[in-house]
């Protein structure tokens, strides 16, 4: 993208992303930033790659959805461990000569905006990153996400017992729903605002309720549902130890399924991806309440003895395959 062009880009992001603060020491502008994680807390780490045409196109997804959702897959996963975001971080590599042309630099803006906003709305501040030319003509944005929770305190995966309650956050379904709408007719999205609800196109980070889970002491294992909730539920499983029965009847789903056939509608819930609501468990007893943060916890099976992990219907017990996102390579 030549030097000039990376420069300016670089200094761009450094105005909009504003003065050091909160943890941020020292932001865009040094060889590092710097960063102090509150007294007594453990660092969290995380990194997403947000791949033009594996985790957006172009003609259907609106640059600042784009933006939004390279930030919300990060802090997404902070929200899983309980903690608090401090700062992100974006390597960006961009066609040659994409920052000069109109299209480009309309592009880049809208990215700045979904990705900026969601950070200010969250306290991420963007304090560093790289910026080169792509070999080819593909957009590739890989954002780095620095959290911290109290020590010893984060929620794992890995702490489900046979017995414990599963629970989901918010609804599931609606984000693979809206790609479907929005691969049907992508000029209806153009101008989707990330004041409405969109599943897909500006997911939100449960980052309120993952920190109260770990607060008051009311999970033993949770992780966010990135891939969908049957394949996630098998990773969750599988770091436990455990197996798991899921109630279809339970399943909060959301509303943008309500004119689907119930067997399609129940397909998305299960299989469907990107929902970024949180999965967890909690001992059976456990007084959890019917909402955190304004959003609605919901009930949605049991942690089992043994390996197998089922699905019970109006029809019976099926073993519940992981049918969610498969990582390609
Ligand atoms: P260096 O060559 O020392 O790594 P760079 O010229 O790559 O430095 O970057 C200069 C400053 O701009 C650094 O503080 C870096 O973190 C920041 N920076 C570069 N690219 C980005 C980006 N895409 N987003 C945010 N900050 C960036
Ligand atoms: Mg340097």
């Amino acid at each position: 993208m030549g030097h000039t062009g990376e420069l300016a880009l670089i200094q761009q992001l450094r105005n909009r992303s504003g003065r050091a603060r909160g943890a941020v020491r020292l932001g865009i502008g040094d060889d590092c930033a710097i960063v102090r994680p509150p007294a007594g807390h453990e660092l969290l780490v995380t990194t997403d790659f947000t791949l033009q045409g594996r985790h957006f196109r172009r003609d259907w997804h609106p640059a600042v959805s784009v933006g939004h959702r390279c930030l919300a897959r990060g802090l997404s996963d902070i929200a899983a461990m309980g903690g608090r975001p401090l700062a992100c971080f974006l390597s960006l590599a961009l066609p040659e000569r994409f920052s000069q042309t109109v299209a480009g630099k309309r592009w880049i803006s809208g990215f700045s905006d979904g990705l900026l906003a969601l950070g200010e709305e969250t306290g991420t501040p963007l304090a560093g990153g790289d910026t080169a030319a792509a070999m080819g003509e593909s957009i590739l944005a890989d954002i780095v996400l620095l959290g911290s929770c109290p020590q010893g305190t984060a929620l794992r995966r890995s702490g489900a017992r046979a017995g414990d309650t599963i629970y989901v956050t918010g609804t599931l379904g609606g984000a693979a729903a809206e790609l479907k709408l929005l691969q049907a007719n992508p000029r209806r999205f153009r101008q989707a605002g990330r004041d409405c609800d969109h599943p897909h196109l500006y997911p939100a980070p449960r980052l309120r309720q993952g920190d109260r889970l770990r607060s008051l002491k009311l999970a033993t294992a949770a992780m966010d549902i990135s891939d969908g909730l049957s394949t996630d539920l098998h990773h969750l499983c599988q770091e436990s130890g455990t197996g798991a029965i899921v109630y279809a009847d339970a399943l909060p789903l959301h509303s943008l399924l309500n004119c689907l056939p119930h067997e399609e509608a129940l397909r998305l819930a299960l299989h469907g991806g990107e929902d970024y609501e949180l999965l967890f468990t909690a001992r059976a007893g456990t007084r959890m309440p019917k909402r955190i943060g304004g959003v609605a916890l919901t009930r949605i099976g049991e942690i089992t003895r043994g390996k197998e992990i089922l699905l019970q219907t109006g029809a019976g017990r099926v073993p519940l395959i992981a049918q969610g996102w498969e990582h390609a390579v």
